[in-house]
């Protein structure tokens, strides 16, 4: 058995070590790649670190667990083709620590509960299946055939198949999606919410409806080639790392980048490349101008660049837009264009914080491109009007002809390393009819042809009691979601929970009456199942298709594939049902890729084309011919009204984000080195303007209180104000701390994605009795003290649900 106390002995659970110094200006260089390297050594030790690393991201290895940036051709990856981020990712996943029966008997759910993301996810890989049974104390060892068995059991006593929900996180292999949709529709329902539904859904239902298509445009080569680069509401320094190289070389052809962020990020200053000699002194300056956005600013500044354009174009006709492109391929112009030249300025600078001068130099390097990429992510996606904002972007990229061209295009950057591919693959709360009519005709069933649950549905259900059972394929659905009390107030009151991990996390600790964890192989360990050696396959952020082979023995014996769990739950739980071939796709995946073959659009000779050096990139209409399957069959501009979120005096408008040491909810230290913030996490960063105006200095503590429109008490406690150049009257701190206060309620239009980028919050001194802070002042805050939100202990407040004006 191993020593817990010896190994967890130096694992902080709290942050009284938290130190706060001054942000840097540059990205990576040297000490990253001494961080991740260090990271590896300490949790795989010398001969699994070289085993691992050197397989990482090449095309004989193992794909990147962590984001989805793509691969540069095989010919051209480095001996290094990773960042910081991604040797911890396989630092945190490929560890030697290990939780096994001893380490569940010693520790009770409820004191597991108590404990930090971090302390639970540095505790080591889980070893074998455990149980919950009937509201216990503890977790207990359980066969695999006994798990699977407790599955069918739950699931069939269902009084529909709409009372399961089935979960998938952005890691899962295209092989294992694709059998799990496939499990999912034969047991009798469309309940697949992902995390794409708290991410990108935004992107897609946008894209989707204005392109035909909801995915980005571009191609690696297409951002090395472009003459500018906007990077709006997207971190790569910390988010998306070997971008910095992409975008590096983006600069030495020539390129010009333009990055509109809130918070002015290290990763968008400057990147030290610690592969070439240049990273090791200067580095690359990378924003040729920098647009510090108000929050939620975003599709008012597209919508001036947009005015700005046409008025360029008058200027000098047939230099700024292409007519040709809007004339053949694009409806809805004119529209769009009368729209954007009545635009009310003062709006646009209420929305965006920025002076016009500024807009008007952003849109000259528009003007002056003729091959742009709009790169995005969360900063844009989660937010109410994130679909509109998407819209917007096109609306830019269409009027000078940017999609279909070299070096220009549309570039949703995803996080998480297969989240495009688990789509691809079907896994969707709403797939479309011609891929439910592909699975009739493969496997002989008429699949459930109603919507499901998306995320935010599925939490809702649960906590009706209309859903029972929840089975999440990977992630950790209770730290990821929005509004954690409510959603681990859900998942808690579920039949089953059964969660297919690799570590422990959150979710485990928010169990149903009965709850199951079952321990899965990692994306860096061998997989033998049936006997022969396996590989899966992954789609990029590029729609880029590679095989994945990981090289390390598996953390225990016991463990098994996601593909091997999810064909085990379909032979349990549907028996004789459907002749789907389980058996054979568990003995070789190969079977599986052939049925995608089948199935998914542009996926003819999937297992051949996969086992190509790199792998084969997707079909893309509108990048590949410019062809667009919208409803008019062309590109649409759209028209959107500006809508600009009214932030109540004393209040600030926040937005969840990252620290460099972490992975989405995957807590790997509790230091933001760019940042300037070390030894903890629970920091609320704020213009020191703002701060001096409510009473409150550097160091301060306060509770963030969020108010929404219902009776829901949302308060996070004890978070230390750090000073910080973000724009006035917006805020940032890091989730999933501050996931407590995002309302389930506010979502975005159109996508159902929670409002994780745009919570109005007060701040409240940590310490109780008559001090100030944000929202305590009510003198300059009439008609605002009526009903509405109760923090504990905080003054009542209404505020109308959107505050959109
Ligand atoms: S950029 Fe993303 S995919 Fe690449 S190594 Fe870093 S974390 Fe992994």
């Amino acid at each position: 058995m191993t020593d817990h106390a010896d190994i967890r002995s130096d694992r902080r659970d709290n942050e009284n070590q938290l130190e706060v110094g001054k942000p840097k200006h540059s990205a990576a260089g040297v000490t990253g790649a001494a961080v991740g390297l260090k990271r590896t050594l300490e949790q795989l030790g010398p001969v699994r670190t070289v085993r691992s690393l050197r397989r990482l991201n090449q095309a004989d290895g193992f794909d990147c667990p962590s984001c989805a940036w793509p691969d540069p051709e095989p010919g051209q990856r480095r001996t290094a083709e990773f960042c910081e981020n991604g040797a911890k990712a396989v630092a945190e996943e490929a560890t030697r620590r290990r939780v096994d029966r001893d380490f569940f008997a010693e520790h009770s759910i409820a004191e597991l509960a108590g404990r930090s993301a971090y302390w639970l996810g540095q505790q080591g890989r889980l070893t074998e299946p455990m149980v919950r049974r009937g509201g216990a104390s503890h977790y207990e060892p359980i066969s695999w055939e006994d798990a699977f068995a407790l599955v069918a059991a739950h699931l069939n006593r269902l009084d529909s198949p709409d009372e399961a929900i089935f979960y998938t996180s952005g890691r899962t292999s295209n092989e294992a999606a694709f059998a799990y949709q496939l499990f999912v529709r034969a047991f009798g329902t469309n309940n697949l919410p992902d995390c794409s539904n708290m991410c990108h859904e935004s992107t897609s239902v946008a894209l989707a409806e204005v392109i035909g298509i909801g995915k980005g445009s571009v191609s690696l080569e297409d951002v090395h080639d472009a003459e500018l680069i906007v990077i709006a509401g997207q971190n790569p320094g910390t988010n998306h790392p070997r971008m910095l190289t992409a975008l590096e070389k983006a600069k030495q052809r020539g390129a010009r980048i333009l990055s509109i962020n809130p918070l002015p990020e290290a990763g968008l200053m400057r990147f030290r490349n610690p592969q070439t000699a240049r990273g090791l002194t200067t580095g690359t300056a990378l924003s040729d101008l920098h647009l510090p956005l108000r929050i939620n600013g975003d599709l008012a500044l597209f919508q001036a660049i947009g005015a700005l354009l046409l008025q360029a174009e008058d200027r000098a006709p047939g230099t700024v837009l292409d007519h040709d492109f809007i004339e053949r391929h694009t409806v809805g112009f004119e529209q769009w264009a009368a729209h954007v030249r009545g635009l009310d300025w003062d709006e646009v600078q209420r929305a965006t914080g920025l002076t016009r001068s500024l807009i008007e130099e952003a849109a000259q390097m528009f003007v002056a491109s003729r091959a742009t990429v709009i790169c995005w992510a969360m900063g844009i996606t989660q937010h109410r009007n994130a679909v509109a904002t998407v819209k917007e972007f096109t609306n830019v990229a269409l009027a000078q002809g940017g999609i279909g061209r070299p070096g220009a295009g549309l570039c949703p950057v995803r996080g998480h390393s297969n989240v495009q591919g688990d789509r691809t693959m079907g896994i969707w709360e709403r797939p479309p009819q011609h891929f439910l009519d592909a699975v009739q005709v493969e496997f002989g069933f008429d699949p459930p042809r109603e919507p499901g649950f998306d995320t935010v549905a599925a939490i809702g259900a649960l906590r009706e009691r209309r859903a029972k059972v929840f089975v999440a394929l990977g992630g950790n659905f209770a730290a990821a979601a929005p509004d954690t009390a409510v959603t681990e107030q859900a998942l808690a009151g579920a039949e089953l929970t059964v969660q297919v991990s690799t570590k422990l996390n959150r979710s485990h600790l928010v169990a149903g009456h009965d709850a199951l964890i079952l321990p899965t192989l990692g994306r860096s360990e061998r997989d033998r199942t049936g006997g022969c050696e396996q590989r899966v396959t992954v789609e990029d952020s590029m729609s880029a298709v590679h095989a994945s082979r990981g090289p390390l023995e598996p953390a225990s014996s016991q463990l098994r594939s996601e593909v091997d769990i999810v064909c085990s739950f379909a032979e349990s739980v549907l028996g004789g049902r459907h002749a789907i071939p389980w058996s054979a796709f568990r003995s070789d995946y190969t079977n599986i890729r052939r049925s995608i073959a089948r199935v998914v659009p542009g996926c003819a000779a999937y297992d051949e084309k996969v086992d190509r050096p790199g792998g084969f990139v997707l079909p893309h209409p509108p990048r590949d011919s410019r062809t667009f399957q919208t409803k008019p069959g062309r590109a649409v501009f759209s028209v959107s009204p500006l809508q600009v979120i009214s932030v109540p005096a004393g209040r600030l408008l926040l937005q969840t984000l990252r620290s460099h040491d972490q992975f989405n909810t995957t807590i790997y230290g509790l230091d933001d080195r760019y940042r300037g913030i070390s030894g903890g996490r629970k920091v609320v960063f704020v213009h020191p303007d703002d701060l001096a105006q409510h009473g409150l200095t550097d160091g301060d503590l306060v509770d963030v209180v969020s108010e929404w429109a219902d009776d829901e008490p949302r308060r996070v406690r004890g978070f230390r104000v750090v000073p910080y150049p973000t724009p006035r009257g917006c805020a940032a701190a890091y989730y999933p701390e501050t996931n407590p206060l995002v309302p389930l309620g506010s979502t975005a239009v159109g996508s159902n994605s929670p409002t994780s980028k745009s919570v109005i919050v007060r701040l409240e001194r940590a310490a109780a009795s008559g001090a100030t802070g944000f929202g305590q002042d009510d003198t300059d805050d009439a008609g605002d003290t009526s009903s509405g939100v109760a923090g504990e202990g905080g003054s009542k407040r209404s505020v109308a649900p959107q505050h959109l004006s």
